[in-house]
């Protein structure tokens, strides 16, 4: 069993969690239109909690 998890050498490559495209170097997914964007953008620019629908 190994003591620890994760090298740390390995570069962090991120995938898009609903497009599997990788993401850029910026966390945004370079599908135009991905869900992935929509949440970035909402959490950078809104900050408060809008639970409509
Ligand atoms: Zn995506």
């Amino acid at each position: 069993m190994p003591k620890y998890i994760g090298d740390s050498k390995v570069p962090v490559m991120e995938f898009c969690e609903y497009c599997w495209e990788v993401l850029n170097d910026d966390g945004t997914c370079p599908t135009v239109g991905c869900v992935h964007n929509d949440l970035l953008s909402l959490n950078e620019s809104e900050t408060e909690p809008t639970k409509g629908e």
